[in-house]
């Protein structure tokens, strides 16, 4: 008998008539001869209705308590959903993260999966039980709760998917694949039947929130058989895998955003060797994440940096600079917000220069002005007004063209 883990997001257990259909495809796979190892996401908008329960309390939660509270989302569904198997007359066992040997580093709100000691779940397995995993949650060797940063059920998942050999991972989600860019946004967007790992991995990290991006490195990683899918609709879903066959021509594949982008400058700072570290090693021991950097000298003695970051930590920001005034000696500081991310993703750019060009002579024909650049070997990124976010990914899509059928064939040239 082969292993197959399912793993279902919040959508698809959002109501009880949805867990019900959940233990009908669980059930499915099960009768088809398998081991079946479930992990399921907190009930539709459980997480975030947490998150604003600590709000209330207070501006800055503990961290510690906040993995607290936020794990206890995914233990309802394991507990409902083992239930609603059980009725139908399946044996199953729920498992919270920490019974399911999920171990984590020792960082709350977004730890990394360590280790995975799978003795229990196996034993559970063999004694002809359906084991339902709570996505999302782990535990420190000091036996402290974690969890893996916001949808983190699909790493628990595709983790397990590895750690347990299994013959596949599907994801079943609320939309039947992974599409050229967000459905819910562009409704031209198109299925894809594959992509590749490294394709997959850009997109998810640029904001393509359909997989986590650990998941997908996970995926990689262990050459672990992945199909994103849906929990409703029949149809197949999208594989994920080594080299998306057919399609490996292609140069974009897909489009990624994510809005709440701020750009920051400093401006006059000295010109010397140690600045960008002192600078960026500053940002980062208080924990800012900084995306796109770009430097200009304009004269001998100072020189000008422009880094974009996320909207949510520009008070952080604003506030570690002026705080370290004195060793960074700039002159000003200066910040727009109210900008996006838009970044083409295609293996196929590799061996096509001008495709960047094309990126800005479509954004430019359509009065987008581009603030930021940032390019990989398979991505382009640009920083936008959000206000032109979505026109500009309706732009892009349609110039690459992306909705077409023909897109998923490889490109003659
Ligand atoms: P789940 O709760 O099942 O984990 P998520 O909301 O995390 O579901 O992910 C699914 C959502 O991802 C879709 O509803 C869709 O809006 C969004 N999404 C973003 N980019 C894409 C893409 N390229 N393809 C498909 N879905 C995407
Ligand atoms: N419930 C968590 C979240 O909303 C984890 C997940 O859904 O994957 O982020
Ligand atoms: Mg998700």
């Amino acid at each position: 008998m082969e292993i197959i883990v399912q793993k279902f997001g919040g959508t698809s257990v959002g109501s009880i008539e949805r867990i019900q259909n959940v233990a009908n495809r669980v059930i499915e796979e099960a009768n088809n001869g398998n081991k079946v190892v479930v992990v399921v996401s907190a009930m539709g908008k459980t997480t975030d209705e947490l998150v604003n329960l600590a709000k209330q309390i207070s501006k800055n939660p503990s961290k510690r308590e906040m993995d607290m509270l936020l794990t206890t989302g995914e233990q309802v569904s394991i507990a409902l959903l083992t239930m609603a198997l059980k009725e139908k007359g399946y044996d199953a066992v729920s498992l919270t993260g920490w019974q399911a040997g999920i171990e984590t580093e020792a960082v709350h709100g977004n730890a990394r999966i360590m280790n995975i000691d799978t003795a229990r779940i196996h034993e559970h397995l063999n004694e002809g039980k359906i084991v339902v995993v709570a996505g999302f949650q782990g535990i420190t060797k000091d036996q402290e709760i974690t969890t893996l940063g916001r949808g983190g059920s699909d790493t628990t998942a595709v983790a397990l998917a590895a750690a347990l050999n299994a013959k596949k991972c599907d994801i079943y989600t609320d939309v039947t694949g992974v599409f050229t860019t967000d459905p819910r946004y562009v409704k031209k967007a198109r299925k894809l039947q594959s992509i590749s790992y490294d394709e997959m991995l850009e997109l998810a990290n640029l904001g393509a929130g359909v997989l986590h991006p650990r998941a997908v490195e996970f995926a990689k990683n262990y050459q672990v058989q992945l199909e994103v899918r849906s929990s409703m609709e029949r149809e197949r879903g999208t594989v994920v895998e080594e080299e998306a066959s057919m399609e490996q021509n292609l140069i974009v594949r897909g489009i990624a955003f994510e809005d709440q982008v701020t750009r920051v400058t400093v401006q006059g700072l000295p010109n010397g060797l140690h600045t960008l570290s002192t600078i960026f090693t500053t940002l980062a021991d208080h924990g800012i994440n900084v995306d796109i950097i770009i430097q200009s000298t304009t004269n001998e003695d100072t020189t000008s940096l422009s880094f974009s970051i996320r909207t949510e930590d520009l008070e952080e920001t604003l506030n570690v600079l002026q705080s370290h005034k004195e060793i960074l000696q700039y002159a000003t500081v200066e910040h727009e917000s109210g900008l996006a991310k838009v970044s083409i993703v295609g293996s196929g750019m590799i061996s096509n220069p001008g495709v960047a060009a094309e990126m800005f002579k479509v954004l430019a024909e359509h009065g987008i002005e581009v603030k930021m650049v940032s390019t990989s070997e398979i991505k382009v990124s640009t920083v936008v007004q959000q206000s032109k976010m979505v026109a500009a990914v309706e732009a892009l899509h349609e110039a690459f063209q992306l909705a077409e059928e023909a897109a998923d064939a490889p490109v003659v040239s």
